[in-house]
């Protein structure tokens, strides 16, 4: 039997209930942007993640596109990021005119590495912007530490991983800025484009209200050229059941991420789940130097899987020029990472299924 990387038919299903009757008020309501259900999911978000200001936008691309903008980055400047992400997280600083500076990562974590981040700081630098990769937070003390040091400011890639957590502080209120995306192959998604950003300071919280809805701060009076990037009510509304549940839909996916980690121990390199560290596996990432082939030996079993990412950014066309550190560990793992399946709704069957294909492979 195939088992899908990711079944968003079967959540649906799951919470049709909720979520019929939720779009069912909305769609009743007659008010479809920038309404009762977008402002209680802001904060709804907010007091989850112990965040002061939450702010819905279009997607997680302009979360972090508008949260870079509100702190008026500028041509010239630079930001400093992960090579090994997603592209969205570079494109956000490329859209400011500014410059992406990508620094290696630790091989483990697959997240940012600190030192490196250290040696990357120039007079120029305004932002470090790390992303919890996969669900696992970044070093976030660390680089607080250095963005106070250095004055600088720093910036969460949440995209994926809402809920997790470092100590007693979840993901969202550890930097000045927090993205999140709710695209729907998100732990916490919509069905449809979405995102949010956080904050604590308020100046930054109305200047993102103004930039997602065209400079306005009343009703036609513009202070700035702004953009179209609300976060519509239908969304917010499926957005409000499935946080209602995140706490179980997380614990669904650990439970698989656990169940892989014993049956795949000495086999492959399994995810890292640092002390103090809590993981809510965006994805469940494994590592091997046989990865083409065991990707090949999986498809043959009809296992879902997937490479994120196979080309890191400094080596895709539109970033090759940007400054950079060693990208040593990067490239490295670019060819070795694998995706398994890992959703909430996967059944003990698909996941033994997985387990057998894997092993038999080894
Ligand atoms: C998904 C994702 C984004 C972009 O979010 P969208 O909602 O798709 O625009 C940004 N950064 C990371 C790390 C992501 O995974």
């Amino acid at each position: 039997m195939a088992v899908q990387q990711l079944d968003l038919r079967r959540e649906y299903q799951h919470f049709k209930k909720e979520i019929d009757q939720a779009l069912a008020k909305v769609l009743a309501s007659g008010r479809f942007i920038l309404g009762e259900e977008g402002l209680s999911l802001e904060g709804e978000v907010t007091a989850y993640c112990g965040a002061d200001y939450g702010v819905g936008v279009a997607s997680g691309t302009d979360a972090l596109h508008l949260s870079l903008r509100a702190l008026d980055l500028k041509p010239g400047q630079e930001v400093i990021l992960p090579s090994f992400t997603f592209i969205a997280t570079a494109e956000a600083v490329a859209y400011c005119g500014a410059t992406p500076v990508f620094v290696d990562i630790d091989p483990h974590t697959f997240n940012i590495d600190p030192n490196k981040v250290e040696e990357a700081i120039t007079p120029k630098t305004r932002v470090i912007l790390p992303v919890h990769l996969f669900g696992l937070p970044a070093p976030m003390k660390e680089l607080a530490e250095l963005a106070e040091m250095k004055e600088l400011i720093l910036v969460e890639d949440a995209a994926q991983a809402f809920g997790a957590s470092l100590g007693e502080e979840k993901v969202g209120s550890l930097g000045d800025l927090a993205c999140f995306s709710f695209f729907p192959t998100k732990n916490l998604n919509a069905y449809g484009d979405g995102g949010m950003v956080l904050t604590s300071r308020e100046d930054l919280a109305q200047r993102l209200r103004s930039l997602r809805n065209h400079g306005t701060m009343e009703r036609y009076l513009h202070r700035e050229v702004g953009f179209n990037s609300r976060l519509d009510e239908l969304q917010a509304a499926i957005l409000r059941v499935k946080l209602g549940h995140i706490d179980w839909l997380n614990a669904q996916r650990r439970a698989v991420a656990q169940t892989y980690s014993r049956a795949f121990k000495g086999v492959v390199e399994v995810p890292l789940e640092p002390q103090g560290y809590h993981h809510v596996y965006h994805q469940y990432t494994i590592r091997t130097c046989h990865r083409d082939a065991l990707l090949f030996h999986l498809q043959e079993k009809d296992i879902g899987c997937q490479v994120y990412y196979p080309i890191p950014l400094h080596m895709q066309k539109p970033f090759k020029d940007c400054p950079r550190g060693s990208m040593e560990e990067t490239e490295k793992t670019a060819r070795e990472v694998l995706s398994l399946p890992i959703h909430p709704f996967l059944t003990p069957g698909e996941v033994e299924e997985v387990i057998q294909a894997v092993l038999s492979f080894f």
